[in-house]
């Protein structure tokens, strides 16, 4: 930053500097001569040795001689002044007098001022954000700090799903042989703190290749066209090296979903967005350039982005289960001095912590057993430090971690699961996890089996039972006064769906096989009362159907939550074991 202000400060601090210097010798140089008494004046008229007067209407005129000098005398102020000079043939001016001299080096004077005052008030602004050169881009080169998959522990899933990019980064001429096109963005997105960062920096370690890493909200900057200078920066420096991964953290912050479209929004972050689609297009698949961007939130990106050759792969960071807890503590005990640590036994108790929290409380463990002169990290020193990190924790998460909210998961979870496996038994069940995920709560996912060009009513009836399973288990068991908003989701997508039945699809009654969005384009038709009446009584017969399924299975369901409490994630096997158990 220093060498740049320099740099473009030297040019009007030397132009200041001389016509400063100008403007002082002028001044005492011609001073000096300037006053002559009225009647000298008089002489060099008569003598005809003037050649220009400068009649103005102050005190002291200026008299220019044929000579050159030039001298201040006292102002006549009579009326015939200016016809008697011109009379004798002396020129008159009514403009007062200005020489080059003395304009000249002030207006340098005035405007070098002026170009230094407007630098330091822009660089000042914008020297702490670091804009204006390339040197000032944040980037590091991974190399040197050696991440790779060993880094990260857990997170199996999307490690799985980044193989095939260290393949690509490492030959992309093999990819280029096959014709394949590989992602040039891929996004990843998840809780704070889940690793997504240092996923992308083992990316970059996995393939050897440079490593450019920059924030969002860098390139957000109250100049407009600086942020998209800077994606533009950080492009040619990465393309400098040939092969790389750029990572763009908080990518929400320039590529946020326009809320009004229409009315415009922000000129700078559009004009950001801009620059870095088109310099994602800019570059072609050989080149082995990967873009990683990371966000919290992936339904708040503008669509723009998620396009096919845009950042057309995402990949979720989930927060870690058990095992996953287990595997981040092992790693970042690994290299620390520890005693007889339970470290399964910590998993258990760290429910809902992101990998960057067990990081912290491993680390604040290490202090308190160093401060204590304890040669060892000891199970203790955990303990102090677990509360030590809840207490910062629970102060913005509340909710998060108390039992109660564990239990309500697990069985709204399990009811999901329970009601899909009773009714839908072809539909696998992949996942069932209480790790909330950024969907929401928890999360179960079904693959389903074939792909099936059209739903039938019925299945779309047993859909609707599967979503209403979540609620339905915590009405059972905790009571109907102590059903939560876990069920948000759930309940929105129901709604759409049944609307559908009846308003879109003719599977209803009150508009028959009739169609509510041409019946409100062609007859201004708007939903009546009896359509709403009809969803809502479908859904009710459903979900009492749901509930006495899950009664009827009320082992199974108690059977499922234990193992969710347990284990927190169960895939497919262990689904099918507890299913065959149960029977
Ligand atoms: P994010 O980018 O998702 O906010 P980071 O990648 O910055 O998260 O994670 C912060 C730190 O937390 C990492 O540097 C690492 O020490 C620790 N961490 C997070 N997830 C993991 C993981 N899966 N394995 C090991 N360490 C992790
Ligand atoms: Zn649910």
């Amino acid at each position: 930053m220093k060498k740049l202000k320099s740099k473009y400060l030297v040019i009007p601090s030397i132009t200041a500097a001389i016509s400063l210097i100008l403007l002082l010798i002028f001044n005492f140089t011609t001073k000096p001569s300037a006053d002559k008494l009225y009647i000298n004046f008089q002489k060099d008229l008569n003598s005809k040795k003037v050649s220009e007067v400068y009649v103005t209407n102050t005190p002291k005129i200026k008299v220019e001689l044929k000579d050159g000098t030039i001298y201040e005398t006292d102002n006549p102020r009579t009326d015939s002044f200016k016809e008697s000079l011109l009379d004798m043939g002396v020129k008159v001016s009514e403009q007062s007098y200005v020489s080059a001299k003395d304009v000249i080096p002030s207006a340098i004077f005035t405007v070098s001022i002026l170009a230094i005052a407007v630098m330091l008030i822009k660089s000042s602004g914008l020297a702490s954000r670091k804009i204006l050169s390339v040197d000032a881009l944040d980037t590091s080169i991974v190399e040197e700090i050696g991440y790779n998959f060993k880094s990260v522990a857990g997170n199996e899933e999307a490690k799985e799903s980044v193989k095939d990019i260290v393949d690509f980064l490492k030959n992309p001429e093999k990819y280029n042989n096959y014709g394949a096109r590989m992602p040039k963005g891929i996004i990843l997105y998840g809780e704070p703190g889940t690793g997504k960062t240092l996923l992308a920096k083992a990316v970059a370690g996995e393939a050897g290749v440079p490593f450019y890493a920059m924030s969002g909200s860098d390139f957000v900057q109250v100049y407009v066209g600086v942020g998209a200078s800077r994606i533009r920066q950080l492009f040619k420096k990465a393309k400098s090296h040939g092969k790389a991964v750029i990572f763009i953290d908080e990518i929400d912050a320039i590529g946020k979903k326009r809320e009004n479209a229409k009315a415009g929004g922000s000129d700078e972050r559009d004009q950001t967005l801009n620059a870095l689609l088109t310099e994602m297009s800019g570059f072609n698949e050989k080149e082995g350039i990967v873009i990683i961007a990371a966000t919290n939130r992936l339904d708040m990106l503008d669509p723009a982005l998620l396009r096919p050759g845009r950042f057309d792969r995402h990949v979720e960071i989930t927060l870690p289960d058990i095992t996953a807890r287990e595997k981040i503590l092992n790693l970042h005990l690994k290299n620390k001095p520890i005693g007889n640590i339970n470290i399964n036994d910590w998993a258990h108790k760290t429910a809902y912590f992101s990998g960057a929290k067990l990081e912290n409380l491993i680390n604040e463990a290490a202090i308190i057993a160093c401060k204590e002169n304890s040669s060892l990290i000891e199970d203790e020193h955990i303990d102090k430090a677990f509360s030590i990190v809840m207490a910062g924790y629970e102060k913005i998460h509340r909710d998060h971690i108390k039992s109660s909210d564990k239990d309500i998961t697990a069985y709204h979870e399990a009811g999901h699961a329970l009601i899909s496996l009773n009714i839908l038994p072809n539909e696998k069940i992949s996942k069932v996890t209480i790790i909330p995920s950024t969907k929401g709560a928890g999360g179960y996912t079904l693959s389903i089996p074939q792909d099936q060009m059209y739903q039938n009513k019925d299945y779309i009836r047993k859909r609707l039972m599967v979503l209403l399973g979540g609620r339905a288990a915590e009405e059972i068991i905790f009571g109907k006064d102590y059903i939560t908003t876990g069920a948000y989701s759930d309940i929105k997508h129901a709604t759409g769906l049944i609307t559908n039945m009846v308003a879109q699809y003719g599977m209803g009654k009150s508009l028959g096989l009739l169609n509510a969005g041409e019946l409100a384009n062609n007859l201004n038709y708007s939903i009546g009362k009896e359509v709403v009446e009809e969803c809502k009584e479908m859904l009710n017969e459903l979900y009492e159907e749901t509930k006495s399924i899950l009664l009827k299975n009320n082992d199974l369901l108690e059977k499922l939550t234990k193992e969710l409490l347990e284990k927190e994630t169960l895939f497919e096997n262990d689904i099918n074991n507890l299913q065959v158990l149960s029977k």
